[in-house]
């Protein structure tokens, strides 16, 4: 019974659980899955870049005084991506990009800090 190769789609036979016609095929396949995954990651650290920016602007200029978030977002920051969260001692929860984050208050209003590294 003859198989089709995952990366160039041709005929082949080989054992059961062979997915592709020969090494080259299957080498190329994995390439381009990682370039695909290493664009994702590219993209993501981009956005994360470009909020530690912003937040970092933001801070030289306000400290931790409150700040509206959508003066951040005005400025291109996505307050969907960050990179961890971290919760205070007394319950006071951060959204952190690496070490600079900010703590959510109502009315949209946000309080930058800076994390000792
Ligand atoms: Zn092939």
């Amino acid at each position: 019974m003859g198989k089709s190769c995952l990366n160039c789609g041709s005929e082949f036979d080989g054992r059961l659980n062979q997915k592709f016609c020969d090494a080259k095929c299957k080498n190329q396949f994995h390439n381009l899955r990682n370039r695909e995954k290493e664009s994702v990651l590219i993209q993501l650290n981009k956005v994360l870049h470009k909020n530690w920016s912003v937040l970092n602007n933001m801070y030289q200029v306000y400290r931790s005084k409150p700040i509206n978030m959508n003066i951040l977002e005005a400025n291109g920051f996505n307050s969907k991506y960050h990179t961890h969260t971290f919760n205070s001692p007394i319950g006071e929860k951060y959204t952190m990009i690496y070490d600079l984050g900010y703590k959510s208050h109502f009315d949209n209003q946000i309080q930058i800090v800076q994390a000792d590294v």
